[in-house]
């Protein structure tokens, strides 16, 4: 495994491994990995890709700054976590290599609907920073294959939608992995290490909620599934922001349940000052 820091090294290590034939298959990661991370990685091995990892933990999509304080950062953890797991390169830069001083604003990226929404609304700026980094990484990576989770199932649409939006990245294809989940399914994710075992113990609500919203397709409305599914986070004393429908393909935030329309039941809530999405694709289909 071999870890570079700078741009101009991690370049011509991968165009010589690319002029050999070999397929390149990346992982952007923010870090303290876990074996959601890992499943990813796992993906890119099975496709034959030479694995690259990078761990970035991108300033400009924290739209809370508490939060991006709080992030957790576990450099020599990640390292065994990756090398144990068969990974070929890791690039951890600095942010200065990234974002380099003085040099232009990156561009902004337009995402439309996809960012008015969900995440969108409820965290102003933070799919333009993922779009900006995301296209950044892309941009110096240039794999043939980019291994996203589908925990974060907006933050995909938004990284597809970028991957159509530019012309250089355009033959990149997108691989969605699903959700690796915790035993009593929390789904897995860097923010769960701040739960207190109290907390820990209330988070699989949302797993909860997401199976019950699953379970009542075409036997409840989905008004009322939502409400209960509100009121019981809220009576254990979480903050939940949302419990959506939406179609699966476009994300349109739907009513009720549609059984000619593949669905996604999402849900985000504050278990004290950590926040947890989830989502979960609803089975409604004919
Ligand atoms: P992050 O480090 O949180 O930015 O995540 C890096 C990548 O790992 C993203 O594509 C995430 O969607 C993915 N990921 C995070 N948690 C999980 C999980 N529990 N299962 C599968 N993929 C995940």
């Amino acid at each position: 495994m071999i870890i570079f820091k700078k741009i101009d090294d991690i370049r011509s290590y991968l165009s010589a491994e690319g002029s050999k034939g070999r397929t390149v298959g990346f992982v952007p990661t923010m870090g303290a990995l876990h074996k959601g991370h890992v499943s990813l990685l796992e993906k890119a091995r099975t496709n034959g890709d030479l694995t690259v990892v990078s761990i970035f933990v991108n300033p400009t999509q924290f739209n809370d700054k508490k939060d991006f304080e709080a992030y957790p950062i576990s450099i020599s953890e990640d390292i065994e976590m990756l090398d144990k797991a068969g990974c070929d390169v890791i690039f951890i830069p600095h942010v200065d290599e990234i974002y380099p001083p003085g040099s232009p604003q990156p561009p902004v990226y337009e995402l439309g609907y996809i960012d008015t929404i969900l995440e969108g609304a409820r965290r102003p700026g933070h799919f333009k920073g993922v779009a900006q980094v995301v296209a950044r990484l892309l941009e110096i990576v240039m794999p043939n294959r980019l291994y996203l989770g589908q925990k974060d199932f907006q933050q995909c649409m938004v990284i597809k939608q970028l991957v159509g939006l530019v012309p250089s990245l355009n033959n990149i294809q997108v691989e969605i992995c699903p959700t690796v989940r915790e035993d009593d399914g929390l789904a897995m994710s860097s923010r769960n290490r701040r739960l207190t075992d109290p907390q820990r113990a209330l988070s699989t609500l949302l797993y909860q909620c997401l199976v019950s919203i699953q379970a009542k397709a075409g036997i409840d409305t989905f008004a009322k599934v939502q409400k209960e599914c509100m009121d019981i986070l809220v009576e254990k004393g979480l903050e939940p922001e949302y419990v959506a429908l939406a179609d699966a393909n476009t994300l349109e935030l739907m009513d009720d349940y549609d059984s000619n329309r593949q669905q996604v039941a999402l849900v985000a809530a504050w278990i004290g000052s950590v926040r947890l999405i989830d989502n979960m694709l609803i089975n409604s289909m004919a």
